[in-house]
Protein backbone atom coordinates (compact mmCIF):
# COMPACT_ATOMS: atom_id res chain seq x y z
CA UNK A 1 0.00 0.00 0.00
CA UNK A 2 1.30 3.29 -0.57
CA UNK A 3 0.79 6.36 1.76
CA UNK A 4 -2.76 7.21 1.14
CA UNK A 5 -3.92 3.81 0.40
CA UNK A 6 -4.55 3.77 3.98
CA UNK A 7 -5.59 0.49 6.09
CA UNK A 8 -6.55 0.12 9.82
CA UNK A 9 -8.13 -2.53 12.15
CA UNK A 10 -11.12 -3.30 13.64
CA UNK A 11 -10.78 -6.52 14.99
CA UNK A 12 -14.78 -7.82 15.45
CA UNK A 13 -14.99 -10.37 12.63
CA UNK A 14 -12.31 -12.86 13.93
CA UNK A 15 -12.45 -16.02 11.17
CA UNK A 16 -10.87 -18.56 12.51
CA UNK A 17 -9.14 -20.17 10.32
CA UNK A 18 -5.49 -20.60 11.75
CA UNK A 19 -2.81 -19.13 9.05
CA UNK A 20 0.91 -19.65 9.15
CA UNK A 21 3.74 -17.57 7.17
CA UNK A 22 3.60 -19.31 4.04
CA UNK A 23 -0.68 -19.15 3.89
CA UNK A 24 -1.74 -16.96 0.86
CA UNK A 25 -4.17 -15.06 0.87
CA UNK A 26 -5.93 -12.46 -1.91
CA UNK A 27 -6.51 -9.03 -0.96
CA UNK A 28 -5.56 -4.81 -1.48
CA UNK A 29 -6.15 -1.99 -0.24
CA UNK A 30 -6.40 1.05 -2.63
CA UNK A 31 -8.23 4.62 -2.28
CA UNK A 32 -10.79 3.31 -4.82
CA UNK A 33 -11.93 0.65 -2.66
CA UNK A 34 -15.75 1.68 -1.85
CA UNK A 35 -14.96 1.38 1.95
CA UNK A 36 -11.55 3.27 2.07
CA UNK A 37 -11.11 4.53 5.95
CA UNK A 38 -14.00 2.54 7.12
CA UNK A 39 -11.71 0.21 9.05
CA UNK A 40 -10.35 3.44 10.72
CA UNK A 41 -13.18 4.22 12.63
CA UNK A 42 -15.48 2.07 15.14
CA UNK A 43 -12.36 0.05 16.26
CA UNK A 44 -9.95 -1.21 19.50
CA UNK A 45 -6.35 -0.96 18.40
CA UNK A 46 -4.31 -1.84 21.72
CA UNK A 47 -0.98 0.13 21.36
CA UNK A 48 2.05 -1.16 21.53
CA UNK A 49 5.82 0.36 23.33
CA UNK A 50 7.02 0.41 20.05
CA UNK A 51 4.01 2.25 18.47
CA UNK A 52 3.82 4.80 20.98
CA UNK A 53 7.48 5.43 20.08
CA UNK A 54 6.82 5.86 16.44
CA UNK A 55 4.23 8.08 17.00
CA UNK A 56 5.22 10.81 19.69
CA UNK A 57 8.23 11.19 17.53
CA UNK A 58 6.67 11.57 14.82
CA UNK A 59 4.57 14.03 16.61
CA UNK A 60 7.52 15.66 18.36
CA UNK A 61 6.01 15.85 21.65
CA UNK A 62 6.47 13.62 25.17
CA UNK A 63 5.46 9.73 25.46
CA UNK A 64 3.67 11.50 28.20
CA UNK A 65 1.80 14.08 26.17
CA UNK A 66 0.81 11.12 23.90
CA UNK A 67 -0.39 9.25 26.15
CA UNK A 68 -2.63 11.67 27.66
CA UNK A 69 -4.13 13.18 24.85
CA UNK A 70 -4.21 9.81 22.64
CA UNK A 71 -4.90 6.88 24.53
CA UNK A 72 -7.18 5.05 27.07
CA UNK A 73 -6.34 2.87 29.95
CA UNK A 74 -7.45 -0.73 29.68
CA UNK A 75 -6.49 -3.84 31.72
CA UNK A 76 -5.99 -6.73 29.25
CA UNK A 77 -7.22 -9.38 29.58
CA UNK A 78 -6.88 -12.92 31.44
CA UNK A 79 -2.91 -10.69 31.79
CA UNK A 80 -4.67 -8.14 35.07
CA UNK A 81 -1.34 -5.69 33.01
CA UNK A 82 -1.92 -2.18 32.06
CA UNK A 83 -2.20 -1.43 28.53
CA UNK A 84 -3.19 1.51 26.33
CA UNK A 85 -5.55 1.67 23.29
CA UNK A 86 -6.17 4.59 20.89
CA UNK A 87 -8.35 7.37 22.26
CA UNK A 88 -11.19 7.72 19.27
CA UNK A 89 -12.81 11.16 18.48
CA UNK A 90 -16.24 12.11 20.15
CA UNK A 91 -17.89 11.94 16.56
CA UNK A 92 -20.64 10.04 14.95
CA UNK A 93 -18.27 7.52 13.65
CA UNK A 94 -15.70 7.44 16.54
CA UNK A 95 -13.24 7.86 14.16
CA UNK A 96 -9.09 7.08 14.52
CA UNK A 97 -7.79 10.68 15.36
CA UNK A 98 -5.41 9.90 12.23
CA UNK A 99 -8.17 9.56 9.86
CA UNK A 100 -8.36 11.79 7.42
CA UNK A 101 -10.33 11.81 4.02
CA UNK A 102 -7.51 10.59 1.55
CA UNK A 103 -6.38 8.48 4.38
CA UNK A 104 -3.86 8.33 7.39
CA UNK A 105 -1.86 10.64 8.63
CA UNK A 106 0.26 8.66 10.09
CA UNK A 107 1.14 6.23 7.35
CA UNK A 108 4.72 5.59 7.95
CA UNK A 109 4.16 5.44 11.41
CA UNK A 110 1.23 3.42 11.69
CA UNK A 111 0.41 1.57 14.74
CA UNK A 112 1.63 -2.34 14.51
CA UNK A 113 -2.10 -4.01 14.43
CA UNK A 114 -2.75 -1.26 11.85
CA UNK A 115 0.11 -2.66 9.55
CA UNK A 116 -1.41 -6.60 10.15
CA UNK A 117 -4.94 -5.57 8.96
CA UNK A 118 -6.72 -7.50 7.54
CA UNK A 119 -4.84 -10.02 9.24
CA UNK A 120 -4.25 -10.63 12.86
CA UNK A 121 -1.26 -11.97 15.01
CA UNK A 122 -1.70 -14.40 17.85
CA UNK A 123 1.65 -15.31 20.19
CA UNK A 124 1.19 -18.48 22.13
CA UNK A 125 4.72 -18.77 23.51
CA UNK A 126 6.47 -16.54 26.17
CA UNK A 127 10.04 -17.68 25.37
CA UNK A 128 10.93 -14.41 23.42
CA UNK A 129 12.06 -15.62 19.47
CA UNK A 130 10.31 -18.79 19.58
CA UNK A 131 8.10 -19.18 16.29
CA UNK A 132 5.02 -21.15 17.49
CA UNK A 133 2.22 -18.03 17.08
CA UNK A 134 -0.09 -18.06 14.53
CA UNK A 135 -2.24 -15.52 12.22
CA UNK A 136 -5.64 -15.22 11.29
CA UNK A 137 -7.87 -13.32 9.16
CA UNK A 138 -10.18 -10.20 10.50
CA UNK A 139 -12.36 -10.75 7.96
CA UNK A 140 -15.31 -8.12 8.41
CA UNK A 141 -18.09 -8.07 6.18
CA UNK A 142 -17.10 -3.73 5.32
CA UNK A 143 -13.93 -4.39 4.00
CA UNK A 144 -13.73 -5.03 0.45
CA UNK A 145 -10.31 -5.54 0.11
CA UNK A 146 -11.13 -9.21 -0.41
CA UNK A 147 -12.64 -9.00 -3.53
CA UNK A 148 -9.69 -7.51 -4.77
CA UNK A 149 -7.13 -9.61 -6.68
CA UNK A 150 -4.04 -8.95 -5.95
CA UNK A 151 -2.10 -11.93 -4.15
CA UNK A 152 -0.24 -12.81 -1.13
CA UNK A 153 1.22 -14.94 1.46
CA UNK A 154 1.30 -13.83 4.87
CA UNK A 155 5.18 -13.68 5.13
CA UNK A 156 4.61 -11.14 1.96
CA UNK A 157 2.25 -9.44 3.53
CA UNK A 158 4.62 -8.55 6.51
CA UNK A 159 7.57 -7.52 5.06
CA UNK A 160 5.34 -5.11 2.41
CA UNK A 161 3.82 -3.70 5.83
CA UNK A 162 6.77 -3.17 7.65
CA UNK A 163 5.16 -5.10 11.37
CA UNK A 164 8.99 -7.39 11.49
CA UNK A 165 11.08 -4.67 12.75
CA UNK A 166 7.48 -3.87 14.85
CA UNK A 167 7.54 -7.52 16.10
CA UNK A 168 11.16 -7.54 17.09
CA UNK A 169 10.81 -4.64 18.89
CA UNK A 170 8.03 -5.95 20.54
CA UNK A 171 8.83 -9.14 21.12
CA UNK A 172 10.09 -8.95 25.18
CA UNK A 173 6.98 -6.65 25.73
CA UNK A 174 4.99 -9.67 24.02
CA UNK A 175 6.49 -12.54 25.91
CA UNK A 176 5.97 -10.57 29.43
CA UNK A 177 2.39 -10.72 28.18
CA UNK A 178 2.04 -13.98 27.18
CA UNK A 179 4.36 -15.44 30.19
CA UNK A 180 1.47 -13.77 32.63
CA UNK A 181 -1.18 -14.93 31.22
CA UNK A 182 0.05 -18.12 31.63
CA UNK A 183 0.05 -17.42 35.04
CA UNK A 184 -3.37 -19.04 37.16
CA UNK A 185 -5.76 -16.10 37.89
CA UNK A 186 -5.18 -15.83 40.95
CA UNK A 187 -1.76 -14.89 40.96
CA UNK A 188 -2.07 -11.10 41.16
CA UNK A 189 0.76 -8.59 40.68
CA UNK A 190 1.10 -5.38 43.14
CA UNK A 191 -0.44 -1.78 42.01
CA UNK A 192 3.26 -0.80 42.34
CA UNK A 193 4.80 -3.67 39.98
CA UNK A 194 1.76 -2.90 37.45
CA UNK A 195 2.67 0.75 37.93
CA UNK A 196 6.51 -0.23 36.33
CA UNK A 197 5.54 -2.07 33.85
CA UNK A 198 3.17 0.65 32.64
CA UNK A 199 6.04 3.14 32.76
CA UNK A 200 8.96 1.02 31.19
CA UNK A 201 6.10 -0.35 28.35
CA UNK A 202 4.93 2.97 27.44
CA UNK A 203 6.31 6.17 28.82
CA UNK A 204 9.97 6.11 28.14
CA UNK A 205 10.21 9.88 28.29
CA UNK A 206 9.46 9.11 31.72
CA UNK A 207 11.21 5.64 32.36
CA UNK A 208 14.23 7.39 31.51
CA UNK A 209 14.35 10.10 33.83
CA UNK A 210 13.35 7.12 36.16
CA UNK A 211 16.54 5.50 35.23
CA UNK A 212 18.78 8.41 35.09
CA UNK A 213 17.83 11.34 37.67
CA UNK A 214 16.51 8.29 40.56
CA UNK A 215 18.58 5.59 42.61
CA UNK A 216 18.25 3.39 40.42
CA UNK A 217 21.74 3.32 39.33
CA UNK A 218 23.23 3.25 42.57
CA UNK A 219 20.93 0.30 43.48
CA UNK A 220 21.69 -1.87 40.41
CA UNK A 221 24.51 -3.03 39.05
CA UNK A 222 24.54 -1.94 35.21
CA UNK A 223 27.76 -1.53 33.02
CA UNK A 224 28.98 1.50 31.37
CA UNK A 225 28.62 0.07 28.02
CA UNK A 226 24.27 -0.38 28.57
CA UNK A 227 24.26 3.00 30.50
CA UNK A 228 25.87 4.29 27.46
CA UNK A 229 23.20 2.82 25.10
CA UNK A 230 19.98 3.60 26.62
CA UNK A 231 20.99 7.04 27.39
CA UNK A 232 21.43 7.79 23.58
CA UNK A 233 18.93 5.22 22.42
CA UNK A 234 15.31 4.96 22.97
CA UNK A 235 14.59 1.64 21.91
CA UNK A 236 18.01 0.18 23.51
CA UNK A 237 15.88 1.83 26.66
CA UNK A 238 12.62 0.26 25.82
CA UNK A 239 14.56 -3.24 25.05
CA UNK A 240 16.55 -2.84 28.77
CA UNK A 241 12.91 -1.66 30.05
CA UNK A 242 11.38 -4.93 29.61
CA UNK A 243 14.83 -6.91 30.60
CA UNK A 244 14.38 -5.32 34.17
CA UNK A 245 10.40 -5.91 34.32
CA UNK A 246 10.88 -9.12 33.61
CA UNK A 247 13.24 -9.04 36.66
CA UNK A 248 10.75 -7.48 38.32
CA UNK A 249 7.42 -9.82 37.63
CA UNK A 250 8.88 -13.56 37.38
CA UNK A 251 12.89 -13.06 38.48
CA UNK A 252 14.15 -14.01 35.34
CA UNK A 253 17.09 -12.35 33.44
CA UNK A 254 20.48 -11.12 34.56
CA UNK A 255 19.72 -8.12 36.88
CA UNK A 256 21.86 -7.94 40.22
CA UNK A 257 21.51 -5.26 42.67
CA UNK A 258 24.77 -3.94 44.20
CA UNK A 259 25.94 -5.33 46.95
S1 LIG B 1 -3.57 5.02 12.76
FE1 LIG B 1 -3.96 5.32 10.60
S2 LIG B 1 -4.25 3.27 9.76
FE2 LIG B 1 -4.48 3.13 11.97
S3 LIG B 1 -6.66 3.35 12.37
FE3 LIG B 1 -5.76 5.40 12.54
S4 LIG B 1 -5.96 6.29 10.50
FE4 LIG B 1 -6.30 4.09 10.30
S1 LIG C 1 -10.33 -2.44 1.90
FE1 LIG C 1 -10.44 -3.08 4.03
S2 LIG C 1 -8.49 -2.35 4.80
FE2 LIG C 1 -8.86 -1.19 2.93
S3 LIG C 1 -9.93 0.66 3.54
FE3 LIG C 1 -11.49 -0.88 3.04
S4 LIG C 1 -11.98 -1.76 5.04
FE4 LIG C 1 -10.01 -0.76 5.25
Amino acid sequence: MTQSENSGPDTTGIDPVQLNKKSTFTFECHKRVKCFTRCCRGINIVLTPYDIIRLKNRMQISSNEFLTIYTKPELLEKTDLPVVTLKLLDDEQESCPFVRDDGCLVYTDRPSSCRYYPLGVASLSHKEGADDGFYFFVHEPHCLGFDEKKQWTVEKWRQDQGVDIHDDINAAWTDLIVHKRSFPKNVMLTEEAKKMFFMASYNIDKFKDFVFKSTFLERYDIDSATIEAIEQDEIELLRFGMRWIKFLLFKEGEFKLKQ
